[in-house]
């Protein structure tokens, strides 16, 4: 599944043609008993015959050689998508004689190798040991990947490089919120840490890249003019969902309440609970509006009567999805309400007239 995923060239093709290239000819390829020198594979050659040539030739050669050659090897699995040979390869190499930082390349070859076979948590270490030692733009990597793998928001600005690493993120991006901090700073009246968030839970996913983006309220006649009416009701719906419905946190990535403040909900590097099944939330930020803005007699006097969004959550709303469009270029039809996407009453008539005027959607 990763792999369908791959570019057909990715930059990383580039670092590691170089790469192979150089390691061609292995060092003191004279040292070896062979008729002729060694002549390297051409770089344009397909990569499963770039691999026989280096199987084909590794008996032949030094330990060190041996040790160098194992590693072009194991790129060129990592290439062709085969982990678990590429692996091996990695492994074998780290038994013979190799410089620090090629000691460093074999373990992010093995940490590489672990995410292509989608096992982030067996990545992590050799991740870290390498980031330890790699340097310029191959620690960068190694670095954006460590993160990636231990779960920590692999953010970057970088979309060349988080384009680089698709193949062994699955495209689970981390869209520039890197730099984050700064930006959202602007963004959001309310953090997580003002409200008194609890930290996000296990089950969760990674968020993808945002294509769109779902309109909802809370369904809870809350009312939230004052920051502490405000933090009670946000305590409040965490525990709902965490405790409540067993979810790894607050189900929407941002929430406007009545005086619209932009509060931070999930974090936009999680896959949002908002939209239904999985499919459905995949990719799609969920903003809910707090309060009741549907009648809802059958559950008593406190929700009889519907709500209006206030003016303030109208123009939060406004604002927060020009940005959010921006941000992510999200089209103005894939804009919803709860509503298109499965049956419910949410977010009520009114937004649904907001959403409807907005994405141009029936
Ligand atoms: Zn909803």
């Amino acid at each position: 599944m990763l792999r369908s995923l791959r570019p057909a060239l990715p930059a990383t093709a580039l670092f590691l043609a170089s790469l192979v290239l150089s390691c061609a000819a292995p060092r003191g390829a004279t040292t070896v008993a062979l008729e002729a020198p060694i002549p390297s594979p051409p770089a344009h050659a397909p990569i499963s015959e770039r691999i026989r040539y280096w199987e084909d030739r590794m008996s032949q050669l030094g330990r060190a050689d041996q040790s160098e050659a194992r590693l072009c090897l194991g790129e060129l699995y990592l290439e062709s998508d085969q982990a678990s040979k590429a692996r091996l390869n990695f492994y074998a190499a780290r038994n013979g004689t190799l410089s620090k930082r090629e000691h460093a390349q074999a373990a992010y070859g093995v940490g590489r190798s672990h995410l292509l076979d989608g096992h982030p948590s067996l990545a992590v270490r050799h991740l870290d040991e390498a980031s330890q030692s790699l340097q310029g733009p191959e620690g960068e990597e190694c670095r954006f990947l460590a993160a990636f793998a231990s779960g920590k928001s692999a953010t970057s600005s970088d979309r060349a490089l988080i384009a680089r690493m698709a193949p062994y993120t699955g495209n689970r991006v981390f869209v520039a919120s890197a730099t984050a901090h700064n930006d959202f700073d602007g963004l959001y009246q309310m953090r997580r840490a003002d409200w008194g968030a609890k930290p996000l839970l296990g089950n969760h996913d990674v968020m993808t890249r945002p294509y769109r983006i779902t309109v909802h309220h809370t369904a809870e006649p809350a009312e939230t003019y004052t920051l502490a009416e405000s933090k009670r009701e946000m305590r409040d719906l965490q525990r709902m969902h965490q405790e409540g419905k067993g979810w790894a946190d607050i189900g929407y990535h941002f929430l406007i309440d009545q005086a619209g403040r932009v509060i931070e909900g999930r974090s936009l590097s999680v896959q949002g609970a908002h939209a239904g099944n999985s499919s459905l939330n995949r990719g799609n930020l969920g903003i809910c509006l707090l309060g009741n803005f549907v009648a809802q007699p059958d559950r008593g006097s406190d929700y009889a009567l519907a709500q209006l969004p206030t003016s303030e959550q109208m123009s939060a709303l406004n604002k927060l999805v020009r940005q959010m469009q921006s941000r992510y270029q999200i089209a103005d039809s894939e804009i919803w309400a709860h509503m298109d996407l499965k049956q419910t009453a949410c977010p009520g008539p009114a937004l649904k007239r907001w959403v409807r005027n907005k994405s141009g959607n029936p």
